[in-house]
């Protein structure tokens, strides 16, 4: 099996009726890049910048920032590479700055809403980014956003910073794709208002899950809510791939939903265009995808849409993975 699995890793990702998909790895390191390529993944769908800001005691700068990004995109090769800004707060805290104590931390000053708090931070990690941009396909990811002031402030930032830079005679890429997380319930609701400004988006399942669920990702005593495949939690994705399609835009998923075998089968009927997952799980799930009908998935989606459970729509992806294999 693990020869088969081999086998696959420079085949592009089709369904058994032939619709391509992409199958990208989620990084949180250089080191972890070397290992995507190894797994045969097809892009980096979600670079974690955090490691940057973390074990340290200050800051990164500019130019360290610029270098790191520089190296995963010349690694890559012209694959393409979403790389996320700094998404902190939460439960990941930084020593060297002090924020407010919160009784709510993951329902307060995190990721983008810290980003746009402190605006120094942010541009220093942009100007970084847009730097890099020149090394390779860059795509640059706001995480966490609820509301659309959030995209076009986010928004406003990059572009002064690229005339900034451009104004300093400092190389950025012609163009550069900017998309969004989806991970609060608000901005999968009203994704169709997000839509036309953004070039894609990518569902965040640990956080959507969890905050659609009210339940907390790392809390044991509720891990019986956490259910990505809930049809509350199909729907959100399905409204997201509509609004997106009406724009003409692409959707990924960069939680761990993405990889999980019962989901696999329901993201492709819905329609998903990439899937970014630990480098260990793309294997896999080319393999699976492979067995997939993707027009008889898209009826089989609609189903469980209409279901009642998570234990219900499990059972109904089994019983038809089953007579398919
Ligand atoms: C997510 O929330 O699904 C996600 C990919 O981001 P993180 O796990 O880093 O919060
Ligand atoms: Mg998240």
């Amino acid at each position: 099996r693990k020869a088969e699995l081999k086998q696959l890793i420079d085949q592009p990702s089709l369904s058994s009726d032939g619709r391509q998909v992409e199958l990208a790895a989620n990084i949180g390191s250089v080191e972890d890049v070397q290992k995507a390529l190894d797994n045969g993944a097809e892009g980096i769908g979600l670079f974690r910048t955090e490691f940057l800001y973390m074990g340290r005691s200050a800051l990164p700068t500019e130019e360290e920032q610029f270098k790191v990004y520089q190296y995963v995109l010349e690694k890559m090769n012209g694959k393409p590479v979403v790389i996320r800004t700094l998404d902190i707060g939460g439960d990941k805290k930084l020593p060297y700055m002090k924020l407010p104590e919160e009784s709510n931390p993951f329902l307060g000053l995190r990721a983008l809403r810290l980003c746009l708090d402190r605006q120094d931070l942010f541009r220093t990690q942009l100007r970084a980014l847009l730097r890099a941009s020149a090394y390779g396909q860059l795509k640059i990811m706001f995480p966490m956003i609820a509301v659309v002031e959030e995209l076009w402030e986010a928004k406003r930032l990059l572009q002064e910073e690229t005339e900034k830079l451009l104004g300093e005679g400092v190389t950025v890429a012609g163009h550069i794709e900017v998309g969004m997380m989806i991970e609060v319930p608000a901005a999968a609701l009203a994704a169709d208002s997000f839509a036309k400004d953004v070039d894609f988006f990518s569902i965040g399942t640990n956080d959507l899950i969890q905050y659609t669920m009210a339940a907390d990702r790392m809390n044991e005593t509720v891990a019986y809510l956490y259910q990505p495949s809930h049809p509350a939690i199909l729907r959100l994705i399905d409204m997201v791939i509509r609004a997106a399609e009406r724009e003409g835009k692409w959707v990924g998923m960069c939680g761990e939903m993405a990889g999980d075998e019962t989901a696999i089968p329901l993201l492709l009927g819905l329609g998903l265009h990439e899937f970014s997952m630990s480098a260990g799980s793309i294997l896999p799930a080319r393999a699976l995808i492979g067995k997939l009908p993707q027009t008889e998935w898209a009826d089989h989606a609609r189903k469980a849409l209409a279901m009642r459970s998570q234990a219900e729509v499990k059972q109904f992806v089994q019983q038809l993975t089953r007579s398919e294999a």
